[in-house]
């Protein structure tokens, strides 16, 4: 990036308080720990920064990312020539009689034990995913048979630089996907309903999702949880089956107590884990005759999903 445009970046930046870093890489800002350099990365801490920011970026043509708790993210190791925004500092949420509102970066974990506290019932999956709303949303995030489409409202969002408000029946969700998925919208706010019930027992099946969780989940390795799924059979089975737990590249390796997830073991660098990825992919096209979805986000790689399907089938 030219200079004189990063000096402007850091000025607009600063007139809004917004905070910057310029030292920072993919590595520190996704669970994988893995990615390149960026040349500068800002926190803001309201929708009205977070707004101003997009738009000043897209005025100004700077590519821009935006991440939450960048558990869902697979960044090259190439170095990023734009501004990522990381939406954690905006993080706010209400509760009011069965209903949330919950700004974009909020924490799910922390939005469910606060459900919990109001005895409300249908976001105890939440607590199990390391994740923001916002990148819940996107990816329609879920687990044990619940997901982020069953209890969705409403989403504020913005788009082409205006602020607009979608329902979550017009969302376009499905497996691991949405709207959100295919254009360069930013979700700001997602409004969640929910169900009445005890407060001690939606604290105890919160509790009962977390050991189970815990048992069969690789949660203290860095990993981008499950990397690869299909509508309707289990990849991670089919991936056990064909023997590639413990398949390594470099410093990646398929996890030997879950085979749905990849882990940065060693240093990983981000193409160990693409090429891994790519790997599970081709063999089970060429066993299963499946097309096995990629899960996790690329951000900033040439290539595209598609280019990934194109190899598999060669
Ligand atoms: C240990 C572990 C376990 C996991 N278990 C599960 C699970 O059980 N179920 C499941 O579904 N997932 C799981 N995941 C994956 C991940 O936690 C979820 O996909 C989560 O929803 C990602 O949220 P995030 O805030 O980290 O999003 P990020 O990873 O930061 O972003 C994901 C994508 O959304 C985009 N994005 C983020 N915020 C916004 C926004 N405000 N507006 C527009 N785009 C945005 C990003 O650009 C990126 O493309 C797991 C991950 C880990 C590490």
């Amino acid at each position: 990036m030219e200079k004189k445009l990063l000096d402007n970046i850091l000025e607009k930046m600063k007139n809004l308080h917004v905070k910057t870093r310029l030292d920072a890489g993919f590595d520190k800002l996704t669970t994988l720990g893995t990615g390149g350099k960026i040349c500068a990365a800002v926190f803001p801490d309201t929708i009205s920064q977070l707004t101003k920011v997009i738009r000043y970026c897209d005025k100004k043509g700077v590519s821009t990312v935006i991440l939450g708790r960048g558990s869902n993210v697979l960044a090259s190791d190439a170095y990023f020539d734009g501004v990522v925004i990381v939406t954690t500092g905006i993080n706010k949420f209400r509760i009011k009689r069965c209903r949330a509102a919950a700004q974009c970066g909020a924490s799910t974990s922390a939005l469910a034990r606060a459900l919990a506290e109001n005895g409300l019932s249908g976001g105890e999956f939440l607590a199990c995913l390391p994740a923001t709303v916002g990148g819940a949303v996107v990816g329609n995030a879920g687990c044990f048979d619940e997901e982020i489409k069953d209890i969705l409202k409403q989403v504020t969002v913005l788009k082409n630089g205006k602020i607009c408000r979608i329902k979550g029946k017009n969302c376009k969700f499905a497996k691991r996907d949405s709207i959100f998925k295919h254009n360069d919208w930013i979700v700001l706010e997602a409004k969640f309903k929910f169900k009445r019930s005890e407060r001690d027992k939606v604290r105890r099946t919160i509790a009962q999702m977390r050991v189970q969780k815990a048992q069969t989940q690789p949660l203290d390795a860095r990993s981008a949880g499950c990397v690869l799924f299909h509508d309707s059979v289990s990849v991670s089975r089919l991936i056990d089956e064909m023997g590639y737990k413990g398949y390594r590249v470099g410093g990646a390796e398929v996890s030997t107590k879950h085979a749905g997830f990849i882990l940065n073991i060693d240093k990983a660098a981000s193409l160990d884990i693409y090429l891994i990825i790519r790997d599970l992919q081709r063999a089970l096209w060429e066993r299963y005759g499946i097309i096995a979805k990629r899960e996790v986000s690329l951000v900033n790689f040439a290539e595209d999903n598609n280019d990934v399907f194109s190899k598999c089938k060669e």
